[in-house]
């Protein structure tokens, strides 16, 4: 199964807006583009808000059938393992395999040994067509790479093993991630990465590295645009260079975790993917979320009523909320409104501080990043959340399609 040259993961906590977030690859694709919607959801998602594997399939094929959606589309179990992968088997057919917590991990002197011999012929200054510059390969950096990733690639061929005997080679995507961790991986330790996964016979599709900067849940990119946009050319080569060495799916391509909201480097990547004849995949979540708040808020009435609610009950459950995201948000709490103060909002004030548009006077990233991670607050609301979703379906799914169109696709593609 063969994922298109451009994807985007679409995350739907609440499983309502799936037509909404189809609408917008719909117009985008009008222009002429092919891009493959790809519904993902972690099992934490389906921890969090009480949902099964098989409801995202549901919402997928219902979405997909509303609008009569010729192009192809996937169901992704996202930041799976092994030992979490069983309930995705049957509905899902995109498979990110989590191996971010095997880095590191030990493997025995024979493997080590056994990869730096067959990296004998890059050993000196390796040249990859397009970097200007050789990578300086030697000995002791191939020991190093082997230390720290050759047990998460191990870990990725066993759960491609399960999944294929499972599935059929045929039948699902794959993707390796390796994103939630610390510190970001050179272009030098991708292309070893891959030479890995093409070793152990995974037929990786797309790959998630952790790039350089800041991907803070909701909100804008923070770091050295100009490491960034040289990074992420070179790991573009690097991939290119890994199909025609190590015999890798032409197809591959980098996926861009927490990709949602990334405003500052979108640009960059568009012309990198351009430059180069490339596709990618760009994987969002919690972004739509934020819609449904917004939408409510624009509704107004009760709807308002829900956004203020939640947002009340976010900030008196800050901590609790906020620690399973640490590494992923930057919160200033003294730029935190209060309850009192946010009472007082219009529909307007409400939904201009969480939408995300840089520059806005009244645009506040704390707010953003606290209810992002708030979901969790709307899930034990339950019926009282969803009815008032069903009751405002179309002006939130405006505000879904609005975002997912406007502020993501058509910078992502320059439309
Ligand atoms: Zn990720």
């Amino acid at each position: 199964m063969k994922l298109g040259k451009f994807s985007i993961g679409l995350g739907d906590r609440f499983s309502h807006q799936g037509v909404a977030q189809l609408r917008a690859i719909v117009k985008a694709n009008q222009s002429g583009l092919d891009i493959c919607p790809v519904w993902n959801k972690s099992n934490r998602e389906h921890i969090y808000v009480h949902s099964h594997p098989a409801d995202v399939r549901k919402e997928a094929d219902a979405a997909v059938a509303k609008l009569g959606f010729v192009g192809k589309y996937f169901v992704d179990a996202d930041h799976i393992n092994l030992s979490t992968v069983a309930p995705f088997v049957a509905t899902a057919d995109f498979f990110t395999l989590d191996v971010a917590s095997f880095i590191g991990k030990e493997s025995s002197p024979e493997d080590v040994n056994a990869f730096v011999a067959s990296c004998a012929n890059y050993i000196g200054d390796l040249k990859v067509p397009g970097i200007g510059h050789p990578l300086v390969v030697t000995d002791e950096l191939l020991r190093k790479i082997a230390s720290k990733f050759l047990a998460a690639t191990k870990q990725a061929a066993e759960i491609y093993t399960f999944l294929k005997e499972e599935k059929g080679a045929e039948n699902f995507v794959t993707e390796v991630s390796m994103d939630e961790v610390e510190s970001p991986q050179t272009p030098v330790e991708l292309l070893f990465i891959l030479k890995m996964l093409a070793d152990k016979g995974v037929p990786v599709q797309t790959i998630a590295p952790k790039f350089t900067g800041r991907f803070n849940k909701g909100v804008d990119y923070t770091g050295d645009l100009d490491q960034f946009a040289k990074e992420f050319e070179e790991d573009v080569l690097v991939l290119d260079y890994c199909v025609k060495e190590f015999g890798l799916p032409a197809e591959i391509k980098l996926s861009v975790h927490s990709g949602s909201d990334k405003f500052s480097i979108y640009p960059i990547m568009a012309a990198v993917i351009l430059k180069h004849d490339k596709g990618l995949h760009v994987k969002t979540a919690g972004t739509t979320w934020l819609e449904e708040v917004i939408g409510l808020a624009v509704a107004g009435g009760d709807g308002l009523v829900l956004a203020k609610q939640i947002y009340a009950n976010s900030l008196g459950r800050k901590d609790e909320l906020c620690a399973p995201y640490a590494d992923v948000i930057d919160i200033d709490e003294s730029k935190l409104p209060s309850v009192v103060e946010v009472n007082s909002w219009s529909s307007d004030k409400f939904a201009n501080t969480l939408r995300h548009i840089p520059g806005h006077p009244d645009y506040n990233p704390n707010f953003r990043q606290l209810i992002h991670v708030a979901y969790k607050v709307a899930a034990e609301l339950g019926v009282t959340y969803t009815s008032l979703l069903d009751k405002y379906a179309d002006v939130v799914g405006a505000c879904v399609e609005e975002n997912i169109y406007d502020r993501h696709l058509k910078r992502l593609f320059n439309l």
